[in-house]
């Protein structure tokens, strides 16, 4: 059972029905393959047409990947001999991260996919808060930027896509830019990008290095670029799965994270009957006081039966009949939520005999960046939460939507609370797994004002949690 040897053959269960490669050394990474021993096999399976898209991908990264030919002669940095002239037929896609581990991990999946759909390589320049975070994706390659790479400390000089599209392509006379820095992060004052419009893609395809920096799930509007919409249905026939299968294929724990994962969930979550993660994020705790979150979490999870109220009245049951053991995984950056639960349940037994167990793994207090052990913790609450049989996540939060959608969940969002009202309804049921993308275009290719996006494409909704956000179901 426990063979180290890598060359054991693999099943379908641990390959994910197949939405994984076969060809890797387990060793390397452990998560890859032990994965399916934490999870319930997914009711979502990968089409046979994303899994063809995925290791034609994986052959194209093997043949362009970083240190090949055409990698040094694209980059010009390779020695002058391999500098020729000669075009490369290989195209990239380098990423850059930005904002928090959630925000990341939507991005990569969304820069992934229109690498796929655009036949260019995905690299990323992970700074060394990203270092050691991931295994390798894709087999007998990296896809870790070179820091050779010429643009690795000052890619914000690259040529910008904006620019790039106000000016006549005839000003270039030939002489198109081979990398240019595509900016796609949100921005407040409605500018627009019109990256999802034909007439962009088709400038985008003559560039051979595309810098892409983004802290938004933009993968919803890649269905709405029409050249590529058709691909798309077919390589994900089930649309509201993109991230589930995409993130399940991309990111893998590295063996340290994998470490802390497997660690903590075989002592404290392997052997209940049930577990249920809480995803609390609050951005101002003045504003959103611990107490009135607490009891709006207690408002959801009991009118929604995910938790048991408490014997108020003194046991009338006695405990020991019903040995049901419930575990709450709390992931917060406050010590309080996981603290003032604990308390409550240790206090009275539950009116159905049920006994809670309350683990919150990590109370960083804030957000840092640029902190190598703070994105291990992030990743191993999401992966934790992802494990979980049902969640409860906070509204407009990245970190809640990764967890959900890798562990194939539709979540209980808690509403915004204000003050010391616990909104009524306290939380509402998500439609779809789907990952929200918060800051979606406005305007469509001709400028006008999308006002009803349903009416255009019927696979996107407005999302639950942010009503001006996109979402695909
Ligand atoms: P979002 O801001 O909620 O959309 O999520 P992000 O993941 O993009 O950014 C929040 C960052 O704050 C995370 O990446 C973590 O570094 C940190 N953080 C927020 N909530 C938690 C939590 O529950 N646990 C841990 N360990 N870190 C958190």
């Amino acid at each position: 059972e426990n063979d180290p040897s890598p060359s054991t053959s693999i099943g379908n269960v641990e390959l994910l029905d197949g939405l994984l490669a076969s060809t890797f050394d387990k060793g390397s990474c452990l998560s890859r393959y032990q994965s399916y021993l934490y999870r319930k096999p997914s009711p979502y399976k990968p089409s046979p047409y994303l899994k063809s898209k995925l290791r034609h991908y994986e052959h194209l990264h093997r043949n362009c990947g970083p240190h090949t030919k055409s990698y040094h002669r694209t980059m010009g940095t390779g020695n002058r001999s391999s500098k020729k002239n000669v075009a490369s037929k290989c195209k990239y896609l380098v990423w850059i991260a930005s904002n928090g581990l959630g925000n990341r991990m939507l991005t990569l999946s969304s820069a992934f996919l229109y690498a796929m759909l655009t036949d260019r390589i995905l690299l990323v320049r992970f700074g060394t808060d990203m270092v050691g975070l991931f295994c390798e994706p894709f087999p007998d390659s990296s896809w870790l930027l070179p820091k050779n790479f010429p643009y690795w400390k000052n890619w914000k000089n690259v040529e910008t896509y904006e620019n790039f599209r106000k000016n006549d392509i005839n000003t270039y006379k030939g002489f198109l830019p081979s990398f240019l820095l595509v900016n796609l992060q949100h921005s407040h004052d409605g500018h627009e990008n019109f990256f999802q419009c034909d007439n962009s893609q088709d400038l985008l395809q003559k560039v051979a290095v595309l810098i892409l920096t983004s802290d938004q799930y933009f993968a919803p509007s890649l269905f709405m670029i029409p050249s590529l919409k058709q691909e798309l249905s077919k390589m994900f026939p089930e649309k509201d799965t993109i991230f589930h299968h995409l993130g399940r294929y991309l990111f893998h724990p590295s063996n340290d994270a994998w470490g802390l994962i497997s660690r903590y969930y075989e002592a404290h979550l392997a052997k209940v009957n049930q577990k249920i993660g809480l995803q609390i994020r609050v951005y101002n705790t003045h504003r959103t006081p611990h107490q009135t979150v607490l009891g709006e979490i207690l408002a959801c999870t009991h009118k929604h039966k995910l938790l048991p109220e408490l014997d108020m009245q003194k046991s009338v049951i006695s405990p020991l009949k019903n040995q049901t053991l419930k575990a709450v995984l709390v992931a917060s950056l406050f010590s309080e939520y996981g603290e003032g639960l604990r308390t409550l349940y240790m206090k009275k037994h539950t009116v159905t005999g049920e006994i809670i167990k309350v683990y919150q793994p990590s109370h960083e207090e804030r957000q840092r960046s640029n902190d190598n052990m703070h994105n291990i913790k992030a990743l191993t609450e999401i992966y934790l939460l992802s494990l979980c049989d049902a969640l409860i996540t906070s509204q407009k939060s990245t970190f809640g939507y990764v967890a959900q959608s890798l562990g194939g969940l539709k979540p209980w969002i808690l509403q915004k609370a204000y003050g010391e009202t616990i909104p009524d309804p306290p939380c509402q049921r998500l439609m779809s797994m789907e990952p929200c993308f918060h800051y979606p275009p406005k305007h469509d290719c001709m400028g006008n004002g999308i006002v009803n996006i349903t009416l255009l494409f019927p696979h996107i909704r407005n999302c639950e949690d942010v009503n001006s956000g996109f979402k695909l179901v």
